[in-house]
């Protein structure tokens, strides 16, 4: 890779996901605006524009083709999609007729008609509502060709690349292929959003929340060293910080599926998952099982409750995935940044605080009903061991109602989530309903410093170091310790290696995090005797500040520096 003679400039964001890595920078075209109303000069040949729109309508149908195919999963489904919208003549027709009749540019034309189509789709409500958003991406497309703009969306490069975007929509987010885009920098975003989540899931290294002042300074072709761990960006790094990320980049640590501290305490280290592709990826990277399966992930896009039938068999393919092995099924989480159409009300003033996750069964008692239904239906033609956990329980009422409800289903082992304070708060009387506990520190963490997780500007109140978020962990598994429950955590703290050991010294028995990080906490852990944990512990929750306490136990954990973490 050629570095200029430029000198490094160091600039910084919020690291969401770990890793090292150097590459030139690509920027993601900013949306199309809105063209201006211009009409035609007078005897301009009407049809030779209205060709021009079809061309370009071909043309970026082709393009998206050609994209699908080269794409894997859910990215290859949505450029599909939004192939067949470019195909389909709905827009391209109603674009000539505009032209026509009132004259107007192929650019104008072609964004009323988009505008009109974009309308009856969202009235009709449901998929076609959703469908809307293919809508403006085809539209800015081909306005795109036929002003002969730069394409908007992620940029297509023979080689790999460093992306720089304002944000990721989570369609973009599903279209990025590791092979290509080796890291992404991002303006906004906060640490905790599912953007952040889905690139440590995919393990690529990425910085959300620099503010525009830093990716202002990126130009397409500009050499970067980013470093996710940190939240550093580097540009023009030197020949030797560039030589480090290649011989970090080289070494490969696996997971060998035995979870334990140096002086052998096991520490199940386990896996989150969204469907049955990620359950068997989690299984070949060794996770001893699943801590979270986020069953939400299966239907975001659907607009009508799930079958029963479409249900067991979502829910079987990623119980296979781990036969005799534990799998922590967790019930609709749906609402805030994760809607479902067919529970959640999107007119809420605050959808966060409101009728989301286990709240939705209180209205649509059914639906949990039939979700219980089909996990035990599923966990029937198994062999895994199925735990079942309802996210955002906030009183002992609810925990009871909940774990009665999943036993009368058969389902034997019924805990919840904590993610609510007063969940952590109230645990002694929550463990005398719930079998077990797992802790989503990234609502914990939201709720207890009333800061949306989502908001790149409140990224330094949302990390799972604030002292009062591990004070309230230690008064989780203080409260489950008289009934010898066990608590696990499966947000995003259990992917950091040194809060990994925090946890495991406050009492926490499982770590379940995105496959991608099994091996570096795997790692550390196994620097450490239970004895060391217990002591860093301490001192983490002793300190006055998340920042005081993420420093004061990374200085003693040597390995990391090691490690390259
Ligand atoms: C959490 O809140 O920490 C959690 C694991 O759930 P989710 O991120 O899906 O809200
Ligand atoms: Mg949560």
């Amino acid at each position: 890779m050629a570095t200029s003679d430029a000198q490094p400039t160091a600039l910084t964001g919020i690291g969401v996901s770990p890793g090292l890595v150097a590459g030139p920078v690509a920027r993601m075209a900013p949306g199309i605006p809105e063209p201006a109303i211009e009409t035609l000069p007078a005897g301009t040949d009407l049809d030779a524009e209205c060709d021009r729109i079809a061309a370009a309508a071909q043309t970026v149908k082709k393009s998206l083709e050609l994209s699908a195919a080269e794409a894997k999963g859910d990215g290859r489904t949505l450029l599909e999609t939004t192939a067949q919208m470019a195909a389909d003549p709905t827009l391209t027709t109603s674009a000539q007729a505009k032209v026509r009749e009132r004259h107007l540019v192929p650019a104008r034309a072609v964004w009323e008609a988009a505008g009109t189509l974009a309308d009856m789709l969202k009235s009709l409500g449901g998929y076609m509502a959703e469908r809307t958003r293919d809508v403006a991406d085809v539209r800015d497309r081909i306005i795109a060709v036929l002003t002969d703009s730069p394409m908007p969306g992620i940029p297509r490069l023979p080689e790999p690349f460093v992306l720089v975007a304002k944000d990721l929509a989570p369609a973009d987010t599903a279209l990025l292929n590791p092979e290509k885009v080796v890291a992404f920098i991002t303006s906004e975003g906060g640490p905790t959003s599912h953007t952040a989540i889905l690139a440590r899931a995919l393990g690529m290294p990425a910085i959300v929340g620099t503010g525009e002042q830093v990716t202002d300074r990126l130009s397409d072709g500009d050499i970067v060293l980013v470093d996710g761990t940190k939240g550093s960006i580097t540009l023009n790094p030197s020949e030797e910080a560039l030589r480090r990320a290649r011989e970090l980049a080289s070494r490969v640590r696996v997971f060998n599926g035995d979870g334990a501290t140096r002086d052998g305490h096991e520490v199940q280290l386990l896996a989150n998952v969204g469907d049955a592709a990620g359950a068997r990826s989690a299984a070949e990277a060794g996770a001893m099982g699943v801590g979270l399966f986020r069953t939400e992930f299966c239907f975001l896009d659907q607009p009508e409750e799930p079958t029963i039938e479409a249900q067991v068999e979502a829910y079987r393919g990623v119980l296979e995935a781990f036969p005799g092995k534990k799998v922590v099924v967790r019930t609709l989480d749906a609402g805030a940044d994760k809607p479902l159409p067919f529970l959640t009300d999107s007119t809420e003033a605050n959808p966060a605080l409101g009728v989301r996750a286990y709240r939705t069964a209180r209205r649509d008692p059914e639906v949990l009903e039939h979700q219980l239904q089909a996990l035990a239906k599923a966990e029937a033609v198994t062999s895994a061991k199925v735990w079942v956990m309802a996210p955002m329980i906030s009183t002992a009422d609810e925990a009871k109602a909940f774990t009665d409800q999943a036993r009368a289903h058969g389902l034997k082992i019924a805990g919840m989530m904590i993610e609510v304070p007063s969940a952590a708060l109230m645990a002694d009387k929550m463990f005398e309903h719930a079998d077990f506990a797992s802790i989503g520190t990234n609502d914990l963490t939201q709720y207890v410093m009333a800061a949306d997780r989502l908001l790149s500007s409140l990224a330094y109140l949302s990390t799972g170091w604030q002292p009062a978020v591990l004070r309230l962990i230690k008064a989780a598994c203080d409260g489950a310790a008289p009934h010898g429950r066990p608590v696990g955590v499966c947000g995003e703290a259990a992917a950091d290696p040194a809060l990994a050991v925090v946890l495991v010294g406050l009492g926490v028995a499982s770590l379940s995090m995105t496959a991608r990080a099994l091996p570096d906490v795997d790692a550390v852990l196994k620097s450490v005797d239970l004895a060391d944990c217990r002591r860093l512990a301490q001192i983490a929750i002793d300190s006055r500040t998340a920042e005081d306490a993420r420093a004061a136990v990374r200085a003693e954990l040597p390995v990391l520096e090691e490690l390259g973490l």
